[in-house]
């Protein structure tokens, strides 16, 4: 069994030889400990994703002596939007008004904007999550309007598929989609996961959220 850090190390040296642009890698830590985070974080590891609240939570509260980013990438449901926006520094799955509304309300002002990705439903994804293609720019006019969010990119998680091609199409289609909103020099292309990520950065995906191929099998847990 591979350490954290040797795994951590492995991936970012196949993250560095697919190309020359320098993508940001959140290691997604849902389900695993405080001290698998621990040590990522001796390893050189500052960011990390999670998709359950209280399960984070929870995590931020044993961790409370490291100085550690948290990217909250599960669906957002309404009734957590307050404690999402006083503990995370990211929310990757903004696909709704009400939502970012909500957020952006419950941002405490002495915190930075919370930063934000829209989430976007690509071809071929048969999950709920994310917004229509066609809605995009209504919502991101929206999102940037408002004072407690700053909007930085995209996010999409296109269904798992094994064809390198297909992987590459979807990936496109959300950078495609971020090329058509110049106006608000968005930064962020969230997309690639353990098993796609390099099709992703091929793609150009600025960052890269990589649960499994650190930490191990969620499901052998
Ligand atoms: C769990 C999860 C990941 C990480 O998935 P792996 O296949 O373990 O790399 C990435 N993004 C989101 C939104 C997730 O829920």
């Amino acid at each position: 069994m591979a350490t954290i850090a040797s795994a951590l190390q492995a991936v970012k040296l196949q993250m560095a030889a697919i190309g020359k642009r320098p993508v940001q890698l959140l290691a997604v830590s849902k389900t695993w400990p405080a001290g698998a985070i621990r040590e990522a974080y001796a390893a050189g590891q500052t960011a990390f994703g999670e998709s359950y609240v209280q399960e984070a939570i929870a995590k931020m509260r044993e961790l409370s002596d490291l100085d550690l980013e948290w990217h909250f990438i599960g669906p957002v449901q309404s009734n957590k939007t307050k404690i999402i926006a006083e503990h995370f520094d990211w929310v990757h799955g903004v696909d709704r008004e009400k939502i970012a509304q909500r957020l952006s309300e419950a941002r405490p002002e002495n915190m930075p904007p919370l930063q934000v990705c829209i989430q976007v439903n690509v071809s071929g994804e048969t999950s709920k999550s994310g917004i229509a293609p066609a809605k995009l720019p209504d919502l991101a006019k929206y999102v940037s309007s408002l004072k407690g969010l700053k909007l930085r990119g995209l996010m999409a998680i296109p269904e798992p598929s094994e064809d390198r091609t297909l992987q590459r199409q979807r990936f496109a289609e959300l950078r495609r989609l971020k090329d058509n909103l110049p106006e608000y020099n968005l930064d962020t292309l969230s997309m690639g996961m353990s098993n796609d990520f390099e099709s992703a950065i091929l793609e150009g995906a600025t960052l890269v959220r990589i649960g499994s191929a650190i930490f191990g099998s969620r499901n052998k847990r």
